[in-house]
C-alpha cells in the first residue's frame, strides 16, 4: 500500500490524506497535553477510546440532524471524516463552573450556572488561545455573522443532546469544547461540526460521587486516567461490562490467550 500523506500533526491527533478527494483520516494518539502543551504525557489506550467515544457522539448527533464531518470509523485508532476549512475558533459551552471560568471569575468549581454560557477562543497556540468576543470574530473576519448564528445554534443543540445522553448514564456534562468547519458546495459554504468530542474535550463528572471522568485527571495529577476514559466508554456501551473481557482494549491479551491455547 502506498504511504499516506500526512497533512497535520496536532497534540492528540494526526491527520492524513483520505482515500477520496475531500476526505481526511483522523488518527487518535495516546499523547496528552495540558496548559498549552507545557505538560505532556501519554494515556495508554486513550486514542482507541476517544476514537470510539467520538464516533458514538458524532453518529448520535447525526441522527438528531446536526451536520458533522464524521463519515465512518476505519479501525481502532482511525476515522474517515470530511475535509473542512476549520473556523479558527474554539467554542466552549458551560453548564457548571470549572477550569478557566473559576479562575477568571472567582466562581467556586461545581457551581451550577443559572444559564448555559457559550465562550469563544481564538485558535492560536502562540497566543495561548485567547478568549475573544463575537465583535473580534466579525472584526477580523474569522467567521461571518450568519456562520456564528449557525455555530451558536448548533452548540446549544449539541449541549442539550449531550446533557441528556450523559445524564442517562449517570454523568454530569460540566463543559466542553467544539470546533466547526466550512464545507464548500459550488459557490456556497455551510458550517458543520468537526474535530472530536471525547473526555479530552469535555468535563464529565460522575453524578453520584462527583468523580472526574475526563482530562482533568491528567491536568491535576489525579491518577487512574485511562480507567476514567474506560469508564465513560463502558457506560456509553462501547466496552464489555467490568470484569468481562473488553473487546477493544484487551485485543492483545485476547490474542495472547488464544495463542497460548493453541
Ligand atoms: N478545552 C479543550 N481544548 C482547549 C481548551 C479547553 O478541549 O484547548 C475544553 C476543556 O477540556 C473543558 C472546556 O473546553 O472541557 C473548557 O475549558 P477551560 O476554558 O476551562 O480551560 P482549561 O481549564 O481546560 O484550560
Amino acid at each position: 500500500m502506498a504511504r499516506r500523506r500526512q497533512i497535520y500533526e496536532g497534540k492528540a491527533k494526526i491527520l492524513y490524506e483520505g482515500p477520496e478527494p475531500g476526505t481526511i483520516i483522523q488518527y487518535f494518539k495516546d499523547d496528552a497535553t495540558a496548559f498549552n502543551a507545557e505538560k505532556k504525557g501519554q494515556i495508554a489506550g486513550k486514542g482507541v477510546l476517544n476514537n470510539r467515544i467520538s464516533e458514538k457522539i458524532f453518529t448520535s448527533l447525526h441522527t438528531i440532524g446536526v451536520p458533522t464531518h464524521f463519515i465512518r470509523r476505519l479501525n481502532m485508532r482511525e476515522q474517515l471524516v470530511r475535509q473542512v476549512e476549520i473556523v479558527p475558533i474554539e467554542v466552549v459551552v458551560r453548564n457548571v463552573a470549572a477550569g478557566s471560568m473559576t479562575k477568571r471569575l472567582g466562581i467556586e468549581e461545581g457551581t451550577q450556572l443559572p444559564r448555559t454560557v457559550i465562550e469563544y477562543y481564538y485558535k492560536d497556540d502562540k497566543l495561548g488561545d485567547p478568549m475573544v468576543t463575537e465583535e473580534h470574530i466579525a472584526c477580523f473576519g474569522w467567521a461571518s455573522q450568519e456562520e456564528m448564528n449557525d455555530i451558536a445554534d448548533m452548540a446549544i443543540r449539541v449541549n442539550d443532546y449531550m446533557c441528556g445522553l450523559f445524564a442517562g448514564i449517570g454523568i454530569r456534562l460540566v463543559d466542553f469544547k467544539l470546533e466547526f468547519g466550512r464545507i464548500w458546495e459550488n459557490d456556497y459554504s455551510r458550517i458543520i461540526l468537526a474535530d472530536e468530542i471525547s473526555p479530552d474535550s469535555c468535563r464529565l463528572w460522575d453524578i453520584a460521587s462527583n468523580r472526574k471522568l475526563d482530562k482533568d485527571r491528567f491536568r491535576q495529577d489525579l491518577g487512574e486516567i485511562a480507567e476514567a476514559y474506560q469508564e465513560v466508554a463502558r457506560r456509553l456501551g462501547l466496552l464489555q461490562p467490568e470484569g468481562e473481557e473488553s473487546a477493544v482494549l484487551d485485543f492483545d491479551s485476547a490474542k495472547k490467550k488464544r495463542e497460548a491455547k493453541d
